[in-house]
């Protein structure tokens, strides 16, 4: 089945004329058009741009200056600025809005010869664990059409899963890339804070977000990393660290490499089945060579509140300038300059934006920034100080993705805390800046479920290491859901 090979098996096919980067695109437009009416994993699809990049791709086949990634079809998060779609955050406010320009994310991927099919569902604005708050509407789960995808990259995890695209590039800012993953069975790794360019990502929360691949395997994630990431003049946090070749060392042996498992996410709280799970993978880990130690994060248990002061904070700056006159949304009922303003915001976001807003102003008005913000960003420095600490006894910290399995579409969108839980184990990574991955490792009650991988700064290759070493004797990265099957 063409749809389920992986990225460097399609190359191959790519370069040995077995099939034509324009034949591949109408393979996977077609996947599309049969199967996302029921996923509504995609905000947009354009056919005529998806097959212009093809044709580009093949013109790098002929005259050979193609790369591992030209001709691959690709989702894009609909956060990414792109000059040649619409960009909509998921947002009314944002409805039909072009960009000027490419993100740089963008722009080294279509230099690659990757083919952008279309622009991903997603939360409004990156806000939510299940994309129910798009104003899209939902996106679901293929494994099970009533189930939630997970958020805020829902979109890009559901294409990917039932295999409508290679691949997919999401972003996460408190989990978005690992709790989808985890949801619908696939892998995603956050890169290191400054690993790739924000140049051109509708901006969340500054200090947090970073984009990275969603893929079915480790290895694909690897290659679309290879051509994401880097320095960028364009994004004043951009790391200047020199960027390796993500796919060299996938297949080193993890004979010597120490994980810690860190007491604080293993309590009773956690699922029995999905601790079931986890035992399983250590004990493929173990024979693969990997040693176990036990470590403590005592200051883990403040992430999640951390994260939702920080986090709604600078997304209370960043959306202020969606104001009805330069971008997006303008209310048409409005009198005066300052009502314009109110009923463009009114109209234009959505109910959890709001929240955000709301708070994220009052944590940083005067008399509280001190209480609120700063307390905040203290935390953050000794959660990051708990995992550097950790990093100096191990190379890769392990815990679980996400508390359980996919929830039920509605079944959390009125009670926000316990929404913000679904992240509990993926929002220190962001906090500390750090590189983190989910993969698949089973299913509970025909729900995947993922496991979690931190790296210390910089270290994706040994995410990526350990992740492929459990994906050549596992097959869980492969299975996918039947009823997304080869069309006739
Ligand atoms: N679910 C978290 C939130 O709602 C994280 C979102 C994200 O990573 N973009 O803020």
């Amino acid at each position: 089945m063409l749809f389920n090979k992986s990225i460097s098996q399609i190359h191959d096919m790519l370069v040995n004329r077995e099939i034509s980067a324009t034949e591949l695109t109408k393979y996977y437009l077609k996947r599309i058009n049969h199967y996302d009416k029921q996923l509504q994993s995609f905000i947009h699809l354009d056919e005529d741009k998806a097959l212009e990049y093809a044709l580009k791709a093949e013109q790098m086949f002929a005259d050979n200056s193609y790369t591992p990634l030209t001709g691959i079809p690709v989702g894009m998060k609909d956060l990414f600025v792109t000059k040649d779609m619409p960009t909509t955050c998921g947002s009314k406010m944002l409805k039909g809005y072009m960009s000027p320009f490419n993100s740089t994310l963008v722009e080294r991927f279509l230099s690659a010869g990757g083919v952008m099919v279309g622009k991903n569902n997603m939360d409004e604005f990156a806000m939510g664990s299940s994309n129910e708050t798009s104003y899209y509407g939902e996106c679901r789960n293929p494994w099970n059409t009533e189930y939630v995808p997970g958020g805020s990259s829902g979109g890009s995890a559901s294409c990917v899963a039932a295999r409508i695209a290679t691949a997919s590039i999401g972003t996460d800012t408190g989990g978005s890339i690992r709790q989808p993953a985890s949801f619908c069975g696939v892998t995603g790794i956050k890169p290191t804070y400054g690993r790739i360019s924000r140049y051109g990502m509708v901006a969340f929360a500054s200090s947090l977000d970073q984009a990275g691949p969603i893929a079915p395997s480790a290895e694909d994630c690897a290659i679309l990393l290879n051509h994401l990431s880097g320095f960028d003049k364009m994004d004043s946090t951009s790391s200047r660290m020199e960027k390796p070749d993500f796919t060299s060392g996938l297949n080193k042996s993890l004979e010597g490499l120490t994980i810690g498992i860190p007491e604080e996410f293993f309590s009773d709280q956690l699922d029995k089945r999905c601790a079931a799970l986890i035992d399983e993978a250590k004990k493929e880990l173990t024979a693969l060579g990997a040693q176990f130690r036990s470590i403590h994060l005592p200051n883990l248990k403040y992430s999640v509140a951390t994260y939702y002061v920080i986090a709604p904070c600078e997304a209370s700056s960043n959306l202020s300038r969606f104001d009805g006159v330069r971008y997006g949304h303008r209310s048409e009922q409005s009198e005066t300059l300052e009502e314009m303003y109110v009923n463009s915001r009114t109209e234009g976001f959505g109910e959890e934006v709001k929240r955000r807003i709301i708070v994220g102003t009052f944590a940083l008005s005067s008399g509280y920034y001190d209480d609120y913000y700063q307390k905040a960003q203290k935390i953050r420095q000794v959660i990051r100080n708990d995992y550097l600490t950790a990093f100096r006894d191990v190379d890769v910290i392990l815990c679980p993705s996400t508390p359980g399995t996919a929830f039920k579409i509605g079944e959390k969108i009125d009670d926000p805390i316990s929404m913000y839980l679904a992240d509990i184990f993926t929002i220190s990574a962001n906090l500390a800046g750090l590189p983190a991955l989910s993969m698949p490792i089973g299913f509970i009650d025909e729900l995947p479920y993922g496991l979690q991988l931190v790296g210390d700064r910089f270290c994706e290759k040994q995410l990526l290491q350990v992740a492929h070493q459990y994906q050549q004797v596992t097959q869980w990265h492969n299975k996918h859901p039947e009823e997304f099957g080869e069309i006739a």
